[in-house]
């Protein structure tokens, strides 16, 4: 973890000099040599991107809980709506449906929660089949903890690959099909295991997905059934 931060970090100086010189180069450069050239710098230039984006992506793996997480009472309705609202634009577009039951008040850091939810309703949104994405959000009470359930009708995952996707940048698409870097699970996955809980998917390919996870009861209270 330290080594992806700092390794992560430490990449971000060369780098900024990689991209700011092949940006110039472009600029200065496209159209006067050959398009053999054209090309090059156009290659140099999208690599450099990239890897400027792989990185910030590292680093804001690494920097999950660096700080110690800020837990409190976390309202997930709201924490759910504000993620629904977030992702407007996707939702709309694929004509997506999010649903979600009464979810409980847990013990969390906020931030954190937001997150989870959006990476895993995001991915709902983007790995949709032709018809528009049903979503629907629930929670129930087990011993120890809430069980979250996040569903799709999606283009769901062979259970081969049921783990590897939760490790960082893993993805089964190229990323042609399906934009991302293969971060967003390993973010999830970090915070709720920091939290005390588990994260796992429950699919088949071809028929919907569900990710599941847990987060711990804070207390007596909870663990007796009242509302945090
Ligand atoms: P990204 O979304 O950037 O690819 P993630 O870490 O969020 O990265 O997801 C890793 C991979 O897990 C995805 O590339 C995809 O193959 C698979 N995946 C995640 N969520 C879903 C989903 N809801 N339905 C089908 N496949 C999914």
């Amino acid at each position: 973890e330290q080594f992806a931060y700092v390794a992560s970090h430490d990449l971000q100086e060369p780098l900024r000099m990689v991209t700011a010189y092949t940006q110039l180069l472009a600029e200065r450069y496209r159209g006067k040599l050959d398009d053999q050239a054209d090309k090059f710098i156009g290659y140099a230039s999208e690599g450099a991107l990239r890897m400027q984006v792989l990185i910030k992506d590292l680093l804001a793996f690494s920097r999950i809980g660096r700080n110690g997480a800020a837990r409190g009472s976390v309202d997930c309705n709201a924490v759910v709506e504000e993620v629904v609202h977030t992702l407007a634009s996707a939702i709309q577009e694929s004509g997506a449906v999010v649903t979600h039951a009464a979810l409980p008040t847990v013990w969390a850091d906020r931030t954190q929660m937001a997150q989870v939810f959006q990476n895993l309703i995001g991915n709902a949104v983007k790995f949709r089949r032709k018809e528009p994405p049903l979503i629907s959000v629930q929670a129930e009470k087990a011993d120890q903890h809430w069980l979250f359930r996040v569903q799709d009708n999606g283009i769901g995952i062979a259970p081969e690959y049921a783990e590897k996707i939760f490790v960082v940048f893993q993805r089964l698409h190229a990323r042609t099909e399906y934009a991302g870097n293969g971060i967003g699970l390993a973010i999830c996955k970090k915070i709720i295991e920091r939290g005390g809980g588990k994260i796992w998917v429950e699919s088949q390919a071809g028929s919907g997905s569900t990710f599941k996870f847990t987060v711990p009861l804070h207390g007596p209270d909870e663990r007796e059934g009242m509302r945090l």
